[in-house]
């Protein structure tokens, strides 16, 4: 997995580096040449290449009459990567930029922090979901943050994102785009608190899930040496989690899973000092309907997770101060209280949705100017629409992404794809949100599913066991009976779970098409239970 591991060097958690030189990679003009040439869209004669070579940052120039139209997409996350995979490549070229190289299936990530998944499992390389990344001539991944849109010249600024002055100084470049997709997620509100970059751990990346494990191990590891004090084993061995959402929910549910069973077999001599407590301002799980919040309550009490209303006033290294004046000393802070727009976003000179978000019309376009899409977490609808602000979910990324790859398609085939010519056509249908539920796991094999708004109405609710909740699931579609065979042979067969590995590449169930294949592992019942209840709520048209 040579393409993850380098990522997990470039994991981009400190602030981009600024070059002074504006072509640090590119000491002399003849491998510059090499680079534009490789780059422009437009041909450049040796000659003038290297004086103009010098006087503008490199990219890709404006497409030419005889090229596909350019489709640049920003961000590699649910939206981004669910509209790359439909987009008709025999008719556009795509370019797609972002600091990670993989999408990341974050349902699943809060298993792998305590080794109930592998973090390969839950990362798809970009190259995979759309090959045409790593084989047309004219489509490509550029691993960088874009820094500024240019409007009116249809273009992005970018900049890359390196190993850092050891190795590379980071360097700009410019795209030129026909259509340009902004799906660049959000990022983890921490309202201002003093020290929670510092030293709290978000749960947003693989990188993150990585360095959650490593301290949980390593604490554990550290407090049965001899030599420690008791107090300073107990605090090593607090596990902190602050925000009662459904990650903060699903992520105690891990960790207690975690102390049930591992904790208590490998680490014996500490298993009574390890302590896990979720923080949260208000109720736990607030989305969610009352009795499943009382069920969660019950349930979490039970497997052992402190649960404490309050609200954090300060984060030191050691020790977090409460609203009420309390000091709780903690060894691994997890922080998830909820996601905002990025600085980037809040950068872009266009109308907002309430929010902060960037403002959408009914067809995903920001209307303020030409050729701009925006889908997932960083958009939202505009007031004007008179419709409501979407939730930050993967369901609604997924599904914007979906619907604007045919959109685009069609804007295609109409001969609406190059910058600027699409003005006058037909749109069709606009996007319409079908909420098909939520679910959150809590541990010990328990989970709450809400159905509230989803067309599954009549059932309610749902908390219980893994069986019933499955046969649940089962029932909710027919189509989903065609999971059950694949899913229980793979059940019996492996001791790996490549849900997500398999998802984009052989796992398509859509109503619509009434086609299934896949082939895929799973060793525990708890994965078998959220495989199938994540393929309905983000596989499954249920129409
Ligand atoms: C732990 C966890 C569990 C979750 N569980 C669920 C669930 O069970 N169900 C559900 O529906 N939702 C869930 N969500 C929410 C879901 O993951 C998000 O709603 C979804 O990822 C949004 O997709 P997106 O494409 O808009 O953004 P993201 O998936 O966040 O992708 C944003 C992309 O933009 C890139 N980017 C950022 N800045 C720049 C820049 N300047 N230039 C270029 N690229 C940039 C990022 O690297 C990333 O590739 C969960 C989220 C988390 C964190």
């Amino acid at each position: 997995m040579a393409w993850f591991r380098n990522l997990n060097k470039l994991s981009p958690s400190k602030p981009p580096l600024r070059s002074t030189n504006p072509h640090p990679f590119l000491p002399s003009t003849t491998p510059f040449t090499f680079l534009l040439s490789h780059f422009s869209s437009q041909p450049i004669s040796d000659a003038s290449a290297s004086a103009e070579a010098l006087s503008r940052p490199p990219g890709l120039g404006p497409t030419a009459s005889g090229e596909k139209p350019r489709v640049v997409v920003l961000g590699s996350g649910w939206a981004g990567c669910r509209l790359m995979k439909g987009l008709d490549t025999s008719i556009y070229d795509v370019a797609c930029v972002s600091p990670r190289n993989h999408m990341v299936f974050t349902p699943l990530l809060a298993s792998t922090c305590v080794g109930t998944l592998e973090f390969r499992s839950v990362a798809e390389p970009i190259g995979r979901i759309q090959p045409s990344i790593s084989r047309e001539p004219g489509s490509y991944f550029f691993l960088a943050n874009c820094t500024s849109v240019n409007t009116d010249e249809h273009s992005v600024q970018c900049e890359t994102v390196t190993d850092g002055s050891n190795t590379l100084e980071p360097w700009r470049f410019k795209l030129s785009y026909d259509k340009l997709i902004i799906a660049l997620g959000s990022q983890p509100l921490t309202f201002g608190i003093h020290g929670v970059k510092e030293h709290a751990i978000f749960l947003r990346e693989v990188y993150h899930a990585q360095e959650i494990r490593r301290k949980l191990l390593l604490n554990l590891m550290l407090s049965d040496v001899p030599g420690i004090s008791v107090e300073e084993k107990r605090r090593l061995l607090h596990c902190v989690v602050v925000g009662g959402g459904p990650t903060g929910v699903e992520f105690s549910g891990e960790l207690s899973d975690f102390i049930i069973k591992d904790v208590t077999q490998r680490y014996s001599h500490v298993k009574d000092y390890i302590q896990v407590t979720l923080i949260e301002a208000n109720e736990i799980l607030s989305s969610f309907d009352d009795r499943l919040r009382h069920y969660a309550t019950k349930q979490l009490t039970k497997s052992g997770v402190q649960l404490v209303r309050g609200i954090v006033k300060d984060v030191k290294p050691q020790s977090i101060i409460l609203n009420d004046g309390s000091e709780v000393p903690y060894g691994l802070l997890v922080w998830s209280t909820g996601v905002g727009p990025s600085p980037f976003v809040n950068s872009l000179e266009v109308p907002k949705s309430p929010g902060g978000r960037i403002g959408i019309d009914e067809w995903l376009r920001v209307p303020a100017v030409e050729d701009v899409f925006a889908i997932g977490d960083c958009s939202g609808f505009l007031e004007s629409t008179g419709k409501q602000v979407l939730p930050a979910l993967a369901q609604v990324a997924e599904r914007q992404g979906k619907y604007l790859a045919a959109l685009l398609n069609k804007i295609g085939k109409e001969g609406g794809g190059r910058a600027g010519s699409g003005k006058n056509l037909e749109l069709g249908d606009p996007f319409v949100y079908k909420h098909l539920g939520s679910m959150a796991t809590i541990g010990r094999y328990k989970a709450l599913v809400d159905l509230r708004q989803s067309k599954v109405r009549s059932k309610g609710d749902i908390h219980g066991r893994v069986p019933q909740l499955v046969r649940l699931a089962f029932g909710l579609s027919n189509t989903c009976h065609k999971l059950e065979e694949p899913i229980l042979r793979g059940g019996e067969l492996g001791n790996n779970f490549h849900l997500w590995t398999r998802y984009k590449q052989n796992i398509e169930l859509d109503v619509s098409t009434q086609h299934l294949a896949s082939s895929y592992y799973c060793h525990r019942s708890e994965l078998f239970f959220k495989t199938n209840l994540l393929l309905i709520n983000l596989c499954v048209d249920l129409k």
